[in-house]
């Protein structure tokens, strides 16, 4: 895990609450990465395969070797799974880690 709690933590450029500005039971986030840059990437193979084994823990059939944007409800929870999506205006971008979040 490269990140966690953030307190008071946006999803840049959106102004949005991100998952990283709480950690409890309510809403919480981690960014897993070995890339050697976990903001700009370059993605890994061993991060492609942990998305893939983080999505079958939640049912859901991933192929990390594309973008990954999985939203979806889980145990009244809203999920957020993102992967090798390029930087965005309101989006710093995941080509260098996996975003998994929950929130109510
Ligand atoms: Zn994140």
């Amino acid at each position: 895990m490269i990140s966690g709690f953030r307190p008071g933590a946006v999803v840049q450029g959106s102004g949005n609450v991100s998952d990283h500005s709480a950690d409890d039971a309510n809403r919480a986030a981690r960014d897993l990465s070995n890339s050697p840059d976990p903001l700009n990437g370059p993605p890994t193979p061993e991060m492609d395969r942990a998305v893939e084994e983080i999505g079958r823990a939640y049912g859901r059939q991933i192929d990390g070797s594309k973008p990954v944007q999985e939203f979806f409800d889980y145990n009244g929870l809203k999920m957020q799974i993102i992967y090798r999506t390029p930087p965005s205006k309101t989006d710093a971008g995941h080509m260098g880690h996996i975003h998994v979040s929950g929130s109510k």
